[in-house]
């Protein structure tokens, strides 16, 4: 962890890209990391980051994400940013030159250059290194992450060879882009920050996880529950005893325990 100790960068712009400006002082900003996303729906990100915990992080500047539309880095109204697989097969795949412009022309910005700021350029790849919380807190030393997100049938592989320094995969499943696996990525590293959530200590990664209950103490709903074999049962479902004795010897025990 690097509470307490604050990394100044450069760098004017966070999200949304349509939001004022940057003020004079915004040009000094205190951000402990930086994402910038190259996509070909770059709209996907809005909603999302307009929420809860990653909408504050934007706020407080905890965090800066800028989601790059890879058809901003064509040349000409002929080039495309996907084209036929070599060898044959369905789909299309995502090309190497818009994306090696996009992170030359980031690399060429990036305060980087003249400092000991680190970055990572990360291509989502259903056959990259299994993302889980030891990666994301490796990832959180970071200054910059540039993620990556293919799309159809994947992204050209020179990009994996020769511009991406890792490949990661979000799990054995599946999805149409790396848009999803982005914003999973971006979180789950986020919280690993400073002042991404209130509290150190709310790191599931590091209490480890177990059950919660709320108010009430019995929960008991006016009519039956049918259950899912038909039958009907009344409702009186109760917290576990254990939680509301004061006793938190024995409730740490219990959360160890369950
Ligand atoms: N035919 C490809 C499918 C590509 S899916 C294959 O079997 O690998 C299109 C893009 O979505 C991928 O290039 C990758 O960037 C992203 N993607 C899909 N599933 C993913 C996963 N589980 N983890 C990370 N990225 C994924």
């Amino acid at each position: 962890m690097r509470i307490g100790f604050i990394r100044v960068i450069c760098y004017s712009v966070t999200f949304p890209p349509e939001a004022d400006p940057p003020s004079a002082d915004a040009i000094l900003t205190i951000t402990f990391m930086i994402f910038d996303i190259l996509t070909i729906f770059p709209n996907a990100f809005d909603s999302y980051l307009n929420e809860s915990l990653v909408k504050r992080a934007l706020k407080n500047k905890i965090i800066s994400v800028r989601a790059h539309n890879l058809r901003d880095f064509l040349r000409g109204k002929k080039e495309r940013v996907d084209d036929r697989p070599f060898g044959g097969g369905p789909g299309m795949a995502l090309k190497i030159e818009p994306i090696f412009r996009a992170v030359q022309l980031l690399n060429s910005k990036f305060e980087i250059r003249n400092s000991k700021l680190k970055q990572r350029i990360i291509l989502f790849s259903t056959r990259g290194k299994k993302l889980d919380a030891k990666v994301a807190k490796r990832l959180s030393k970071y200054d910059r992450l540039i993620l990556i997100c293919g799309r159809y049938e994947g992204v050209d592989e020179r990009v994996a060879q020769h511009v991406a320094d890792e490949e990661i995969s979000i799990g054995d499943y599946v999805l149409s882009g790396g848009e999803l696996p982005a914003l999973v990525l971006m979180e789950t590293v986020s919280r690993f920050l400073p002042g991404f959530l209130g509290k150190y200590e709310s790191l599931e990664e590091v209490k480890g996880s177990y059950p919660v209950y709320t108010r009430p103490e019995v929960f008991q709903a006016n009519g039956k529950w049918q259950m899912a074999n038909g039958n009907k049962r009344k409702t009186r479902w109760a917290v576990p005893k254990v939680l509301l004795s004061g006793n938190h010897k024995d409730i740490s025990e219990w959360r160890r325990r369950i």
